[in-house]
């Protein structure tokens, strides 16, 4: 996709920017990731549009205003090695965007289609993220503790998984079902064995479901 740059700079200035996120290096980073190197052939022309858009399987990579307000809202002030773990990495978008802003990134996908192929375009973008197929619900502890977590799919809980695995002083953002069919950002920061929550704007995201798909080779 040529011009691919103009694009994304265009999506920054108007659907980021206009909406009072002006976190620079969030913003430069968003600049400079090819976003349709993630989304399948059939649906790039719509790659840098304010929407969500299919990548297949049912699921959906996420509007970019949405990558943009859970990345601010979970570092604001990231450091180079901030580690962060993502549940749901669907097209690998949002672990490239926090990549590019030099934090590490684990990235956990039930979708294990899904998972290979994020990983693939991420590598072949030069990210170090890593792409783990299991069920997001339990965390991945080897790595712990992080300082940041970021759900990507609707949950009506905070397992207790993630808030074991997060640093003191770090923060885990999700979109937490409060009615059906409508989330609300939430900001859920540990303080020891205390912590404190915000919330922010309302969303729609695909759901967080149980268990892991394989494909199976025979079928
Ligand atoms: N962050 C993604 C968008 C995620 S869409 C992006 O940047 O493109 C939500 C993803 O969460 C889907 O791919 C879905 O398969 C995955 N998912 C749902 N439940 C999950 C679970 N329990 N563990 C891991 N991934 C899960």
């Amino acid at each position: 996709m040529e011009g691919w740059r103009l694009y994304a700079g265009e999506m920054v200035t108007t659907q980021i920017y206009s909406r009072g996120i002006l976190n620079t290096n969030l913003l430069e980073a968003m600049k400079n990731i090819p976003r349709h190197m993630f989304v399948p052939l059939e649906y790039q022309r719509l790659s840098y549009s304010d929407c969500a858009v299919p990548i297949g399987l049912d699921q959906t990579i996420s509007q970019p205003y949405m990558v943009a307000k859970m990345t601010d809202l979970l570092v604001p002030s990231p450091e180079e090695g901030t580690k962060i773990l993502e549940i749901g990495t669907g097209s690998g978008y949002q672990a490239a965007v926090l990549s590019e802003m030099g934090m590490v990134v684990n990235s956990i996908e039930r979708i294990e289609e899904l998972g290979i192929r994020a990983q693939k375009v991420l590598r072949e973008l030069g990210y170090s993220a890593k792409v783990l197929v299991s069920d997001g619900r339990n965390g991945y502890e080897p790595d712990s503790p992080y300082d940041g977590i970021i759900v990507t799919a609707a949950s009506d809980r905070i397992e207790d998984a993630w808030m074991n695995q997060l640093a003191n002083g770090g923060r885990i953002v999700i979109p937490l079902r409060i009615k059906p069919g409508l989330e609300q950002l939430l900001v859920r920061v540990k303080r020891g064995s205390q912590c404190q929550d915000t919330w922010y704007d309302y969303c729609q995201f695909v759901p967080l479901l149980k268990g892991v798909i394989v494909d199976d080779p025979f079928s």
